[in-house]
């Protein structure tokens, strides 16, 4: 069973990366604080709108929320039995102080991309309205155009809010801010293990840096 931590700045591509990890790992739980936020205000829920605000300028989310939300989704079976892929937690050094309480970690892994590709990934990004099918305009267009690969419908484009290039810098400059140090604290504990994202990694890349 694994514990992993994906970490590197927005765009690096940790969504992916850990697409290509259950592709090898079916069963490991992939926990997205992002993507956890984004359900939630979808759905409206006091932890949504309360979370809102943050999202919309590129910052984060108070800890005491972040963290309760994170233990919780820890705490559920399929967690305890098969394990995790943390992606986008922690991100400041509070959140990996309240997480060495909860958890024992395998491996971080970083994911170092060049800035001008982080760019192009983000503000690039679209996805399907109807299946969520994910690409990009300079990388990963449709096989034919307008129409999506995995649902088959005419593409009506849907681009994350923050995908902006105001909200961008935002989050670059949180990243560095914030984020960045935590790697730090990791290599200290000798737990990470550093790739180049900038492509996908055939699988018994993936095999080996997840250490399987
Ligand atoms: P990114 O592409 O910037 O890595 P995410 O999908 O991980 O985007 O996160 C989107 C937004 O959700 C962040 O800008 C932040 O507002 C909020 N968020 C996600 N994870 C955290 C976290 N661990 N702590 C605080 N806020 C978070
Ligand atoms: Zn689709």
């Amino acid at each position: 069973m694994k514990k992993l931590i994906l970490f590197g700045p927005p765009g690096a591509g940790k969504g992916t990366f850990s697409s290509q990890i259950k592709d090898v790992l079916p069963d490991i739980v992939h926990i997205s604080t992002g993507d956890i936020f984004r359900e939630n205000l979808k759905n409206e829920t006091p932890l949504g709108l309360k979370a809102k605000s943050y999202m919309d300028k590129g910052e984060l989310v108070p800890d005491d929320v972040t963290i309760e939300m994170v233990r919780e989704r820890l705490n559920k079976e399929d967690v305890k039995k098969n394990g995790f892929i943390l992606d986008g937690f922690p991100r400041n050094t509070t959140q990996a102080e309240a997480l060495s309480k909860m958890q024992e970690i395998d491996r971080v892994i970083l994911l170092n991309v060049p800035r001008d590709i982080i760019i192009k990934r983000i503000l690039g990004r679209y996805s399907c309205l109807s299946c969520n099918e994910i690409y990009n305009k300079y990388f990963m267009k449709p096989k034919k155009e307008g129409i999506c690969d995995k649902c088959g419908s005419k593409i009506e484009f849907k681009q994350r809010p923050d995908d902006t290039e105001e909200t961008l810098k935002n989050r670059l400059e949180v990243y560095e801010k914030n984020t960045k140090p935590l790697i730090e604290y990791y290599k200290n504990q000798k737990l990470v293990k550093e790739i180049d994202y900038s492509n996908k990694l055939p699988e018994k890349k993936v095999k080996k840096v997840i250490g399987i």
